[in-house]
């Protein structure tokens, strides 16, 4: 179940092997104290993309995070990581692994991690115990982490991308990613009988359909096309919204995927699985 509950049920997730997944942000840009871009967070160590909602993390929350996994290097999605690291890169006693696909990686240690725009925190404080390590990974790929399932999903944007798949014994959600039309992902969505929640973005209104086109996002349209695919039954939630245009998306969204009922992904919503 969705709910906007605090945070503080979290302390007990190992003991009840119940996962939780909390939106730190699901919004296509920033303004305000609401809008924050893609992060999420699973249990307490686990961060699913690192945009600007990471920063509304304590450090002491921070320090206590080991993976990231990233679904693409664009900046909405991984913001966060430079400035996290150099925050809690000394409070840690290992390095934070961040997994993505190796041209995300190869991207981030190029344009980000280069000395420029930031240190190169592979080799900080020594090549030997750095403060990030990276850790390249395939569409398909199972990564488990205490008890917890991470699936490489495909996704279809302007650059290398994917979504994941996060399950336990229990249950699954699945988070698209930045996506255009996906056709490998349905037939895949329709193979787990334990999805319970769908987070996908809309990241533009029916008008700006051809830009969503050519930057390799969804419209409620295309949104519907593609839910069309889906033979599950599954709770749908919209992400990545573009400020100024989500009232107007979210009609859309609620006019042409209908049989859907999807809801709107909110900052603070915790998914347990
Ligand atoms: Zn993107
Ligand atoms: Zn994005």
């Amino acid at each position: 179940m969705a709910s906007t509950h605090s945070p503080r049920r979290r302390a007990h997730t190992r003991h009840t092997a119940q996962t939780q997944i909390q939106v730190l942000g699901c919004s296509g840009g920033i303004g305000g104290p609401h809008l924050r871009t893609t992060a999420l967070l699973v249990d307490h160590d686990v961060l699913i993309d690192a945009g600007t909602g990471v920063g509304d993390l304590s450090l002491g929350e921070l320090s206590l995070i080991d993976h990231i996994f990233l679904t693409h290097c664009h900046l909405d999605h991984v913001v966060s990581i430079p400035l996290m690291v150099d925050s809690v890169g000394s409070m840690r006693t290992r390095p934070l692994t961040v997994h993505a696909l190796p041209a995300t990686i190869e991207v981030l240690k190029q344009h980000l991690f280069n000395w420029s725009i930031w240190p190169d925190f592979t080799q900080i404080p020594s090549p030997t115990n750095p403060y990030l390590i990276f850790e390249p990974l395939e569409i398909g790929d199972e990564i488990t982490l205490n008890q917890r399932t991470f699936t490489v999903l495909p996704a279809v944007h302007t650059v290398p991308a994917c979504g994941y798949a996060v399950r336990n014994t229990t249950s699954a959600l699945v988070f698209s990613g930045d996506t255009g039309p996906n056709p490998a992902l349905w037939p895949i969505l329709n193979q787990m009988p334990d999805l319970r929640y769908l987070l996908i973005e809309t990241a533009f209104c029916n008008r700006e359909k051809a830009l969503a086109t050519l930057s390799q996002h969804l419209c409620p349209q295309l949104l519907a096309q593609e839910l069309a695919q889906l033979t599950q039954p599954v709770r749908v939630f919209i992400s990545h919204l573009k400020p100024g245009e989500v009232e107007l998306t979210m009609e859309e969204v609620l006019h042409d995927a209908q049989a859907w009922a999807p809801q709107m992904l909110q900052n603070g919503m915790i998914f347990t699985l």
